[in-house]
């Protein structure tokens, strides 16, 4: 194969992030990154006053360039995602970049709805909050940050971002990726902007600060409370743990295909990921069986469950070292060795246990025994605790599908399908990585990040 230019830029551009990752502070320029909270908030401002200036082509040349730079960096990005925060697997980060930059809604999800009729014309348009802050995870870093800033752009925004400390070097890479995609469509800098060193403090500074105007929060439920006591509209997408309910009348085989794919994406990191199931008796062993046989499960003997819960669990919580980890390194760490096609741990427990009721974004799926499709019901919903996140069904039956739908009221319900499908991966629907669950948005777009304004002609326009 003849080695061009492009190739030696992109090899070049691989090993100075390489170098990034080892050392302490960035190799090259960053563009939009910052010391200081309010130096990047007054720089996103005057991006922001630059972007409401621009058309909408123009802005959606913008778009366009991170889609395009997402997909060039894709696979540097996920290597440097799970290199950084030791969390996920390379395949499935490389995927969930490629549907972002491919699903995520654009300008043309802003649209006008409008009245016209005898007293004339009105409108009610989608335009722009000004400087957006946001918050991000370490479990999805880069793709929520690009995903956000395709929306918030596309909307007429610019953001501030905290990323998650843990992922800051990823975080930081993805917002340099979106200002170069800006400056390359003839845009400002800053429309992105971050800090080198986030910290508790600064999110605070951002949350209290004058010139934002809204604030998404993508996290857990400490950072989606703090969002919601700020004083400020927010957007909460909150924590999930997402049960996958199996009745009799499901295809069984393909829902434990479905479910082990689900549960094992990016290692069980997205927050809609299947996290435990609750299978109707009758179909409960030869559903554990097809996994067991076909799907790569390990079945975890009561005493391997008392060592993973002493091992992923600590009083304080999750074990921040086996979050993200895969099977068979979840294993190794309580001593069992296992092929390398196993992909998920399986055992039968109660609702209660606690690999099964705690969110562990691991691939461990416990599996509750429930006498009838009420009963499977009543212990998915309490397993949900009440976050109207995400959940799952495997059924043919269009009533109970219908029950499960009211009694869990999750801003995501996928059924037959493993859970990503709700993403837009192998599913209808766009992508987003910022499921606003305690706020009622549900899935965030370009739309979620704008205020409406009413604009009315009387008497004129109207020529029907
Ligand atoms: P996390 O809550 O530890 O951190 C998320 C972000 O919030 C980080 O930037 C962190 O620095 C910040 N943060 C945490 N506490 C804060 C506080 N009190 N004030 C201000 N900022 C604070 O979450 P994580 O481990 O990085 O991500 C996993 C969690 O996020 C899971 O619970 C998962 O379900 C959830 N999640 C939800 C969505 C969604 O769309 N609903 C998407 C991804 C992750």
């Amino acid at each position: 194969m003849a080695i061009n230019e492009q190739m030696v830029q992109d090899i070049v551009k691989e090993v100075m992030a390489k170098m990034q990752l080892q050392k302490d502070e960035p190799a090259g320029k960053q563009l939009g990154i910052f010391e200081d909270m309010n130096e990047a908030i007054a720089a996103a401002k005057e991006a922001q006053k630059v972007i409401r200036t621009m058309s909408m082509d123009q802005r959606e040349q913008i778009i366009s360039n991170i889609r395009r730079k997402t997909k060039e960096n894709a696979e540097l990005l996920a290597r440097m995602g799970v290199e950084e925060t030791g969390m996920g697997n390379v395949p499935h980060k490389i995927l969930k970049h490629q549907l972002l930059a491919e699903k995520t809604p654009g300008t043309e999800d802003i649209v006008t709805e409008a009245w016209s009729g005898d007293r004339g014309l009105t409108l009610i348009e989608m335009g722009p909050f000004g400087v957006i802050g946001a918050i991000t995870p370490t479990t999805n870093p880069s793709e929520t940050i690009l995903c956000n800033a395709i929306g918030m752009i596309a909307a007429g925004n610019t953001v501030v971002f905290n990323p998650h400390p843990k992922a800051i070097k990823t975080s930081n890479f993805a917002v340099s990726l979106i200002n170069e995609a800006s400056l390359e469509a003839g845009g400002p800098e800053n429309v992105a902007c971050s800090l080198r060193h986030p910290t508790l403090e600064s999110s605070n500074v951002m949350m209290k600060h004058k010139d934002i105007q809204l604030i998404a929060a993508t996290g857990g439920p400490g950072v989606v409370t703090a969002v919601l006591s700020s004083g400020r509209r927010g957007i909460g997408a909150g924590a999930g743990n997402p049960p996958a309910l199996v009745d009799e009348t499901a295809d069984i085989r393909k829902a434990a295909q479905d479910i082990v794919n689900g549960c094992t994406f990016d290692n069980n990191l997205p927050c809609i990921a299947e996290k435990e199931v609750v299978a109707v008796s009758s179909i409960m062993d030869e559903l554990m069986n097809y996994m067991l046989t076909e799907q790569g499960c390990y079945l975890a003997s009561k005493e391997e469950q008392d060592k993973l819960v002493a091992t992923v669990l600590t009083p304080k919580g999750l074990n921040r070292d086996c979050v993200g980890r895969d099977a068979k390194t979840l294993l190794g760490m309580i001593g069992v060795t296992v092929p390398d096609n196993i992909r998920c741990i399986i055992f039968e427990g109660e609702k209660e246990h606690p690999l099964i009721s705690t969110e562990l974004m691991m691939p461990i799926l416990g599996i509750v025994r429930a006498k009838d499709f009420d009963d499977a019901m009543e212990k998915a919903v309490w397993l949900e605790h009440g976050n109207r996140h995400s959940a799952h069904i495997h059924s043919k039956n269009i009533d109970n599908i219908t029950r499960y739908a009211r009694a869990i009221d999750t801003a995501i319900l996928v059924k037959n399908a493993p859970s990503y499908a709700a993403l837009g991966f192998g599913g209808e629907g766009f992508c987003t990585f910022t499921i606003a669950s305690r706020t009622g948005e549900g899935l965030t777009s370009a739309r979620t990040f704008t205020k409406k304004r009413r604009c009315v002609m009387s008497d004129s326009l109207c020529i029907r």
